[in-house]
């Protein structure tokens, strides 16, 4: 059974019933999410209950060795991960032979976070533990919970193998939710080529959750990566910091009085801050105080200006922070306007479980009114009595965005959420077109369970639990079969008269790397004192800890003095500089089959295995709260290879002589629209932009035309640029209304420009990308 219903409609309780009772009656749960906050937040809720028959426990990397044993022999209702079912519970299957043989459910929540490469290695886990299961006699039930998705039925048999009955009516009372789009106005600083820059999501983020926090309204704002969730909440907390000195230091000012809690006032601008806002609810500066000026656009109200100081030019730098613990906030004393930056903090997975719980709960109490956080809240941590969510760039689904805003609103009242456009194509598109957002059905979730490079190691993995017999290979899927002859032929598997048999002293789990991108991890490691601050996967951390990156950990700021890829160390500093890097790479490709092709106006679309030769060349360097670019640094690391699928299309000579005659620099338009449409391809193929790459050429050896590939950056695929070729007129008719609404000139980040560039951007012709793709989508 799937329930597929909105955030906070009940999903838990239609689970804990039929779990509680079965543990009531001698049986077993298993209760997998995808982080450990949720596992900690549903271990408080069973508690809560006082059921003594029900004895629940966390089984994952925070749980202490000696608990193990007792959780293992005595525990009856067992919350964890699928990592650790990956490489705990399935590998020693033996141990825990009592609690399987006794499994009536499993839970399956906040399912939609298994898409794409992870949900396809997840659904490989869930297969093995049917499997299991099987051995000891047991059949348990599957019980999914998810947001909103479009075929739930059809996404929970994908991820579990299982037919499904689906339940997605959601009757729970809700207030009303106003949504607003917010385009970060273009300043006068100029970026590569010359292009405008446009006002940071993060900074925009950042002065909306000081400027609420002031006015009493409690705030999460979600950012997508974790460096950006640091960096909001230091410069709110740096704003709020000016705003604190500034009352407590002058006393000829209006005594604060932060406006009551509450939704925003009608005219949909967030509640002024203290101070003096007119009656239309902007801001007049304060007396000495000078007004701001070009950093916010017209619609945006203005902020607490009271240092006065653009914080666009970096004025908001770490070192003005008052001093702070190792996670950058305390409990604090809310009698004194000095604690004001206190109030602001951030949050994300990967905090010490007993951080996790200080920081919850002081939201909850409301000691904690601004929060900044990465999705893992998204993933169903219980915070309640938010008034306002700020979501500061484009979440990556419809699904997301609707499960964010569902935060915002306590006890059925209304509520505001905001989304703030990054200075990207497909966040440009979404605020000039709400009816891409509004009226529409959610996506539907992508996984690709028989992507061979996903189900090869998760057959190792199956054989060293159980051997692998015939009938077992219905189980995994249609490819199983030819996957395993592979895996013989490697000499991973052994084929005996009575099945497949692991045979090395290697553990098998260890081949799957189901969150990460493979390889070896690399260590991150403080040269002044050794000390280990975490670990980066191999292929990330050409992009992440290359020498000269900037590296967040848990609020510091680091600089990589040297990545030794050899050793696996990458040696990093503390340092506080005021800007962040980018790494670019360069990028070959090469056809090795076309599985499918069709016209596309005068030109061809196609389908197909491509091998992708990639490699980090020099980072360039952005202001931290501008994004003025400082400079580009060149690397020296060495090239990857990844065997990966594709989406491309062609034009013929005939099609593109015309433009070029026009003045069109063929190539420049071909990468601007290469850029471009991959900006957009997560709008159809629920990916993230960097999951994503991408080639263009006026020329390509292997096609004789000018192509623009699209490919997936994960090995083997992952089902993002196959959905890319069967929405292909959509994908390239949004692309182009991407490019044509952005209001620059020549092209800028919002809509031709990459990041992740490894040709500078050089050359890019915004006009002829437009065109180029007008000839492409031409009805013939
Ligand atoms: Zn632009
Ligand atoms: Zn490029």
């Amino acid at each position: 059974m799937i329930i597929s219903t909105g955030t906070a409609s009940g999903k838990s309780l239609a689970y804990l019933t039929p779990a509680v009772t079965a543990c009531l009656d001698g049986g077993t749960i298993l209760y997998l999410t995808p982080t450990k906050a949720l596992a900690a937040d549903q271990l408080r809720a069973l508690r809560e209950l006082r059921i003594t028959k029900v004895r629940a426990a966390t089984f994952d990397g925070d749980t202490p060795f000696e608990e193990r044993k007792w959780v293992r022999q005595h525990a009856n209702y067992v919350l964890t991960n699928p990592d650790m079912l990956h490489r705990g519970l399935l590998p020693r299957h033996s141990q825990w032979s009592s609690f399987f043989r006794r499994l009536r459910m499993v839970v399956v929540d906040e399912c939609h976070g298994y898409r794409g490469v992870f949900g396809s290695h997840v659904a490989q886990i869930l297969r093995r533990l049917r499997r299991v299961c099987a051995r000891y006699g047991s059949d348990p039930t599957f019980l999914l919970a998810s947001a909103t998705a479009s075929e739930p039925g059809a996404f929970a048999k994908r991820l579990t193998g299982l037919e499904m009955h689906e339940v997605t009516v959601d009757a729970s009372p809700k207030g009303s939710t106003t949504i607003a789009l917010w385009e970060p106005p273009l300043t006068d600083l100029r970026g590569e080529g010359g292009a405008p820059v446009r006002r940071t999501a993060t900074a925009e983020t950042a002065d909306l959750l000081a400027d609420l926090v002031v006015a009493d309204i409690r705030t999460l704002a979600f950012v997508r990566s974790r460096r950006g969730a640091e960096t909001v909440a230091l410069s709110a907390r740096a704003k709020l910091a000016d705003v604190a000195f500034s009352l407590t230091s002058s006393t000829d000012r209006h005594t604060p009085s932060p406006s009551p809690p509450g939704s925003p006032s009608e005219t949909g601008h967030h509640t002024p801050a203290p101070g003096s806002p007119d009656e239309t609810g902007h801001h007049t500066s304060a007396p000495g105080s000078p007004s701001e000026t070009v950093h916010y656009g017209p619609s945006s109200p203005a902020s607490l200006a009271t240092s006065g100081e653009p914080v666009d030019e970096g004025g908001a730098g770490e070192g003005d922070l008052p001093e702070e613990g190792s996670l950058g906030w305390s409990i604090p004393d809310t009698s004194d306007w000095t604690g004001l930056p206190d109030k602001i903090a951030a949050y994300r997975a990967g905090y010490l479980a007993e951080d996790r719980r200080l920081l919850e709960k002081a939201l909850r109490a409301g000691t904690i009114m601004g929060l900044a956080t990465t999705n893992a809240l998204e993933l169903g941590v219980d915070v309640s009595g938010l008034d306002t969510v700020l979501i500061a760039g484009w979440p990556g689904t419809r699904a997301s965005l609707w499960q964010q805003a569902g935060r915002a609103g306590r006890d059925g009242r209304d509520a505001l959420a905001i989304l703030i456009a990054r200075d990207d194509p497909l966040d440009t598109y979404l605020v000039h077109h709400p009816d891409a957002l509004f009226g529409r059905p959610v996506e539907a979730i992508v996984l690709d369970p028989d992507n061979p490079y996903v189900l090869g190691p998760h057959l190792c993995a199956a054989a060293a639990e159980i051997p692998l017999a015939e009938d077992d290979l219905p189980v995994f899927g249609d490819t199983t079969p030819a996957v395993l002859e592979d895996l013989v032929a490697q000499g991973l598997l052994r084929r005996r008269p009575a099945g497949w048999f692991w045979t090395r002293r290697e553990r098998a789990t260890d081949l799957a790397d189901i969150r990460g991108g493979g390889g070896t991890p690399i260590q991150v490691v403080e040269s002044s004192t050794g000390r280990l601050l975490g670990s980066v996967d191999e292929p990330s951390a050409h992009t992440a800890v290359h020498t000269g990156a900037v590296y967040l950990h848990q609020g510091e700021t680091f600089l990589v003095e040297v990545l030794d890829l050899e050793a696996g160390v990458a040696l990093v500093s503390s340092a506080s500089p005021d800007y962040t890097t980018f790494a670019r790479d360069i990028t070959d490709i090469s056809i090795l089959g076309t599985q499918r092709s069709h016209a596309l106006g005068p030109g061809t679309l196609h389908f197909g295995e491509v091998e992708v030769t990639r490699q980090v060349v020099s980072y360039l360097k952005r202001r931290l709260q501008s994004g003025e670019m400082l400079g580009d640094e060149p690397l020296d690391l060495p090239p990857r290879t990844l065997r990966t699928r594709a989406v491309w299309w062609t034009l013929p000579t005939s099609a593109v002589a015309p433009l070029a005659e026009a003045g069109i620099d063929l190539g420049g338009a071909a990468h601007a629209a290469e850029h471009a449409s991959i900006g957009l391809l997560p709008l159809f193929a629920t990916c993230d932009r960097w999951d994503i790459g991408g080639v263009s050429t006026e020329l390509h050896a292997d096609t004789g035309l000018l192509t623009v590939f699209v490919y997936d950056g994960h090995e083997g695929g992952a089902g993002f640029a196959e959905r890319g070729y069967a929405r292909a007129t959509d994908w390239l008719t949004a692309t182009r209304e991407a490019i044509t609404s952005c209001e620059c000139e020549r092209g800028c980040p919002s809509c031709i420009q990459s990041p992740k560039c490894g040709n500078g951007n050089e050359p890019l012709d915004k006009r002829g990308a437009i065109r180029i793709l007008g000839t492409l989508l031409t009805q013939q």
